[in-house]
Order: structure tokens, then sequence, then C-alpha cells
């Protein structure tokens, strides 16, 4: 019932068709004169490489996406290349950008493509949206985006546009909140020139209608602007609900051997950087020298620890303590196979979660100098 009177009083504030025209003629004039015209995916614009580019830029700014896009497409210009490469080796490109699952499902989704659609990106919406990681937002952004076809879009930047354009109350999380969102959305896509109000709507949320620092003056909205005639644009759109995260705690068991090498093992292929290679784990309460014996060898002795660190998920906060080992000559074949590995960065090309990267830089940079 709640719902129902929600989408009632949305529908009844839908401005008339030429409001929405209106809407839609402003933000792309603005995006004439001052959007990004020159990212590496608008040239040229095409299913394979918008797609990649949506895929990285969720949850990461432009900026960072650029070099890893750039490295990305050299090494995978099309979906044929993606498909046939080694989960590593995505994993690889992929490292230290975050929310690997992501490459993992953009990896699974280019071998579907060769399989089921003859290598050619689909370019139907059912069939987008069907792939593994594409959601309606990332299907519609890819559709319109490169073949211009009218769908609406609603990532991060989009909801908190038209949150504070039409002052929608509540975390964009709640189902009703986002129906009223993507409710909005449909009805201001405009039936014309699609790809570029999309991309100037995504450009005036990255550029603009900032999280903490919107620059109302300039905003080609601002005299419909329901959040600034309120003088409440940081009410809008709500944050998530507070709630406690739960803590977990590991040791990272760190063992390096006389060449400088470190043990690494590949992590399961789900769960927490799901696929990519990370020292060992242990219960903060396990003895760590004592496993390192049994399971290595009885010649491995304590080589003191790093900092503490502290890293926050989405659902939970996780504590590391690295401990750090030596183990001069490792015998041969101990610990080496397919899911184990005696890491050395000038030979190796693997996918590294971000704190294992962090964490090897200052091994490395510790050694001290031949
Ligand atoms: S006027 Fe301000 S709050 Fe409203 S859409 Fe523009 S930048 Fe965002």
């Amino acid at each position: 019932m709640r719902y129902i009177a929600q989408l009632v009083a949305t529908i009844i504030q839908y401005p008339v068709k030429s409001d929405h025209d209106n809407f839609a003629h402003r933000v792309v004039s603005w995006h004439r004169r001052h959007g990004r015209h020159d990212l590496p995916w608008q040239h040229p614009r095409t299913p394979y490489r918008v797609w990649i580019s949506e895929i990285m830029l969720q949850q990461t700014r432009v900026a960072t996406v650029i070099p890893y896009y750039e490295r990305f497409m050299t090494a995978f210009p099309n979906v044929e290349t993606l498909a046939a490469a080694k989960e590593d080796e995505v994993l690889h490109l992929w490292s230290g950008l975050g929310y690997y699952a992501r490459a993992r499902n953009l990896h699974r989704a280019a071998r579907i493509i060769v399989e089921e659609h003859g290598g050619r990106f689909p370019e139907e919406f059912d069939a987008v949206l069907a792939l593994p990681g594409i959601g309606r937002s990332t299907a519609g952004a890819i559709l319109s985006l490169a073949l211009g076809q009218r769908y609406p879009i609603l990532d991060g930047n989009v909801k908190r546009v038209l949150a504070r354009h039409f002052a929608v109350e509540g975390w964009p999380g709640h189902s009703t909140v986002s129906k009223q969102l993507w409710a909005w959305s449909e009805a201001l896509t405009p039936r014309e020139s699609v790809a570029d109000y999309n991309q100037a709507l995504m450009d005036l949320g990255a550029t603009l209608c900032t999280r903490t620092n919107p620059c109302c003056s300039d905003c080609p909205l601002a005299g419909s602007c329901r959040a600034r005639a309120r003088e409440a644009v940081h009410r809008y759109p709500a944050p998530r609900p507070r709630r406690e995260l739960p803590e977990r705690a590991v040791q990272m068991v760190v063992v390096r051997d006389g060449a400088g090498r470190v043990l690494l093992e590949k992590r399961p292929p789900t769960g927490l950087w799901g696929g990519l290679w990370g020292f060992p784990e242990l219960p903060p309460e396990a003895n760590a020298l004592h496993w390192c014996r049994e399971r290595l060898a009885p010649e491995v002795q304590a080589d003191g620890a790093l900092p503490g660190r502290s890293h926050t998920f989405t659902h939970f906060r996780l504590h590391v303590e690295p401990r750090l080992f030596r183990l001069e000559n490792p015998v041969q074949g101990v610990l080496d196979g397919e899911d184990t590995l005696w890491y050395n960065p000038d030979q190796h090309r693997r996918g590294l979660a971000a704190p294992v990267q962090a964490l090897l830089r200052e091994l490395f940079e510790q050694e001290p100098e031949p």
C-alpha cells in the first residue's frame, strides 16, 4: 500500500512531456560545451569497448580507470582475445582495481559471447542482461552509448542527480526508492540523441553534481532542482542506514626464501579476492611458526612482522597481521603446484589483491640493496 502511494505521488509529480524534453535539452546542451568527449572508450564507441569501460567504472573513478583500461585494451582488443585469455592474465591486469568478481564475470561473459553469439556482442537488451556481471543500468548504458538504442540508465552518478533534482526521499538501495528513480530515468530519457543524453547525465553527476561538493551555480538543472530550492542538496540521496560491521581478523603468513621470492597461494574461485593470489592465512590464535615448520620445512625462521592494518568491505571489516618468516633454501617441489607459487615479481604475472600488492611493495622496499 505504501509503495502504491509513493508511486502515485511520483507519477503526479512528473513534468509534462515538454518538461522532459527541456530537462534532456539542458543536460545535452551543457554537455556539448562542458562534457568529456575524449575518454578512451569513446573512440571508437563499440559495444565491447563500452562494456569494458562500464564494468571498470563501477565503484571506480574515471582517472583511476583510464590506465587500466588502456592496458586491458592493448592485451585484449576484442572479445575473442579476452575469451581466449587465462583467468590469471585477466586478474593480473585487474590487480589494484578491486571488486575482482567484475573481472571474473567479464572473462566468463566473453566466453559466452564467443560460444553462444559467434563472438559478436549481442545487441538485444535481454541477451545483454543475461551475461554475467551485467545489470539493467549497464545493459542500458552499453546499448545506448554504443548503438543509440533508447534505454535509461541509473548508475551511482545518475541516481544522485535524479534524487537531488526531484528530491526523492530515502536510500536508493531500498527497492521502493530505486523504483522511483528508475521511473524518473525512464520518463526523462529522450527518443533522440540518447547516447549523448546518457553520457551527459553521467558526466553531470561525475563533475558537477558531486557527492560532497556540488557546483550548483554552474548546473544546467539548477533552475528546476528541488533539493537546491529547499537548500537541502546534501540531504539527497539519503545515505545507507548505518549498521555495525562485523569484524574479522587473520594472520597473513609471509615466507621469503634466500632468493627473495615469496610464497603465495591461489585463493578459491569465489569469495573475498576469489581467484587471486595471496599469502597463506591463519586464524589470529594459530601458531604461525609451528604451521610453517610443519607445512614447509623445520628450518623456517621467524623474521619479525609488519604493522597490522584494516580493510573495510561492504559487509565486514578485516584486520590483517602480517607475520614474516624465512626459509633460505626451500626444497624444490615443496608446495610448488597449481595453487602455490614461489613468487618473483620480475618473473610472474598473477592477479594480486591490492593489500597483497601493498605488502609486497613494503617487503621489497625493505630489502637491502645488493
Ligand atoms: S542544482 Fe546542484 S544539486 Fe541540483 S542537480 Fe544541479 S548540481 Fe545537483
